[in-house]
């Protein structure tokens, strides 16, 4: 049954703000606006009533206190590089912004320990910790710019996760605020504790749908000294999964161990030019290991060599030294901007299944634009060798037929492809928006009424996050209308964004007001709103798009390479003729 949920008043909002004061108090359109896009396709109907930037645990205590009270539904957010919309809002309400919560509290060597708040950004944490010889090991794609938060929310992993594990594995304790405004500690600060259940654990990757992440206590490790790098290209993805077997069997541990299919290699080569065009295209496994000393790393990349070789890759470049190696992580780390060059659109879907799996699922995944008939739609495939694929959708969100292509892909993904593979759903995105109709389909419905059980236990007017699966049944909803673009030439602007958010941690404006409007990808957005019409040429977008600085520094870090400089500078020009 789909929860009844208020809509609120001019007098609430004004509540809201008393709680955090007028300037991380928004109800504005063009703000809230802005909160709408990010890396799915784009909802008209999701956009949110009011945003909120709370400082700290006791502003978001009395905000989901009042929330409750009024029945408003309260979305959680870091950065917004979901890739499976969780903190979108179908049900509208509140999108309670943590970005501002981002204080390192404390670095504790001896403990091995640091402590965060939520909004501190993951690679913030590390370049803290490099100095003193330590890390904190996962490293999704987007470590540049998640916040630690939104990686508990998700337990994200990374692309060393088949030697050190994901998220999960280094949180030892978390400061949480329930949806009745109550403040918890879960977890210890020790090593070892048996002492209660593991309600901690119950949080990480519970998507924001349980409580808030307002503090979090997390196990670092020293840096390894030594690694070496190999990559190798396979004719046949068997003969690929069969050296990953066997590297298993043997007892071997990569810290990285990365695939990419053809078309991700023919795009990657096509993109960086150079010695890559040299490569025979095929199936990559990127392998590399590290360890304590050179000696030790030396030994365990030669076994894994030998192991890889036997299975006859078509082409095989060792890195020398540091130079090559970044050269060729450079392959892997330029997949997206590589596959956001083929299409509009860049839908990157998460799922995992056993490795002994993995080549048969690859080969199906490969064929599904074939099976359902799609013309325009491109999968291509990116892995970590856990059995954690990513199979990629490239398309154009503005074309209806592309649309329903997709839709139809997803579907056949998780439910022909999948789950019949005795698979996971995900991985490590989280279920977000889009898998909730597939949710059943992997557990039964036995275990989803446990965990809406659970759900109603922890949040029993199911304010936090409506939408996501887990906890709930109620069916997403969604009316997609067709756009129009006003005007053709309009397609030059914004359309490419992949809405990755990759720009946002380096933008001198959003670092400045820490609001999504005021960042390049929230600019794109306004800017998008603009072409199609929906939004009309306001003071706010003037100021919005006034104070770019027009530095340009989210064009060097956007994987699909927009020219955000011009595009800012065009529709500064055109704000002024129109003045
Ligand atoms: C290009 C690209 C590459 C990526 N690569 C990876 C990868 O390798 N591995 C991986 O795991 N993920 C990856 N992701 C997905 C995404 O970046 C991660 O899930 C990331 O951890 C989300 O962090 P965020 O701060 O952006 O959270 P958001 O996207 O803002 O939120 C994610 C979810 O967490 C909830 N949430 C956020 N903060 C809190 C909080 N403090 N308390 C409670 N709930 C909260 C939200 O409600 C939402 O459901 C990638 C994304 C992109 C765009």
């Amino acid at each position: 049954m789909t929860p009844k949920y208020n809509k609120i008043s001019k007098q609430v909002i004004a509540q809201f703000e008393q709680i955090v004061g007028e300037e991380s108090c928004f109800d504005n359109f063009e703000i809230r606006w802005a909160y709408s896009f990010g890396g799915t396709i784009f909802e008209r109907d999701w956009i949110p009533d009011l945003i909120l930037l709370p400082q700290n645990s006791l502003q978001i205590s009395k905000i989901l206190k009042l929330a409750n009270k009024y029945r408003i539904p309260v979305t959680p957010r870091g950065s917004g590089t979901s890739l499976s919309a969780g903190p979108m809002t179908p049900y509208r309400g509140i999108v309670l912004d943590l970005s501002r919560i981002k204080k390192i509290i404390k670095i504790d060597i001896e403990n091995n320990l640091v402590e965060v708040e939520p909004g501190v950004i993951c690679d913030d944490l590390n370049k803290k910790l490099e100095p003193l010889g330590y890390f904190f090991p996962p490293d999704p794609g987007s470590s540049s710019v998640a916040t630690i938060g939104g990686m508990v929310a998700t337990n994200a992993g990374g692309i060393q996760a088949f030697k050190y594990g994901v998220t999960k594995n280094y949180v030892l304790y978390l400061e949480v605020v329930f949806p009745d405004g109550t403040i918890m500690n879960l977890g210890t600060n020790v090593l070892k504790s048996v002492s209660s259940y593991n309600l901690k654990d119950l949080i990480i990757g519970s998507e924001g749908t349980l409580g808030v992440i307002t503090k979090i206590g997390l196990r670092i490790r020293p840096l390894p000294k030594a690694r070496k790098l190999g990559m190798f290209i396979f004719e046949d993805v068997r003969d690929l999964q069969s050296a990953v077997l066997k590297i298993r069997k043997e007892g071997i541990v990569p810290n990285l161990l990365e695939f990419m299919d053809k078309l991700v290699l023919k795009a990657v080569t096509e993109y960086l030019g150079g010695e890559f065009l040299d490569f025979p295209n095929g199936y990559v496994l990127l392998a590399e290991v590290d360890g304590e000393s050179i000696n030790e790393v030396e030994e365990n990349f030669s076994n894994l060599f030998d192991i890889i070789i036997q299975k006859n890759p078509i082409y095989h470049k060792i890195a020398k030294n540091n130079e090559e190696r970044e050269r060729l992580i450079l392959a892997r780390k330029a997949n997206l901007p590589a596959l956001s060059r083929l299409r509009p659109n860049t839908c990157v879907e998460d799922c995992t299944v056993q490795l002994t799996h993995l080549a048969e699922v690859i080969k199906k995944i490969e064929k599904i634009p074939e099976k359902i008939n799609a013309k325009n739609l491109l999968v291509a495939i990116i892995c970590h060798m856990e059995g954690n694929l990513h199979p990629t959708f490239l398309f154009n969100e503005n074309d209806e037929q592309d649309i329903i292509d997709f839709e139809k892909a997803i579907e056949f993904l998780y439910k022909e492809i999948i789950i019949p593979a005795g698979g996971t759903l995900t991985g490590e995105h989280g279920i977000g928006k889009i898998k909730t109709p597939y949710l059943e389909l992997e557990h039964g419905s036995e275990i989803i009424d446990i965990m809406i059980k659970i759900k109603e236990l922890f949040d029993p007017n199911r304010i936090l996050n409506p939408g996501i699966g887990k906890g709930e049944k109620q069916p997403i909803r969604k009316s997609r209308k067709s756009r129009l673009l006003k005007n053709q030439n309009d397609k030059l602007l914004s359309l490419k964004c992949m809405r990755c958010g990759f720009c946002i941690a380096t933008c001198p404006s959003r670092i400045h007001y820490l609001l999504e409007a005021y960042s390049p990808r929230g600019r794109l957005s306004i800017l998008n709103g603009l072409v199609y019409g929906e939004l009309d040429l306001t003071e706010v977008i003037s100021d919005i798009l006034n104070t770019c600085t027009l530095c340009a520094l989210c064009h060097t870090t956007c994987p699909a390479g927009i020219d955000t400089y011009e595009i800012f500078e065009k529709a500064r020009e055109i704000i002024y003729k129109k003045k």
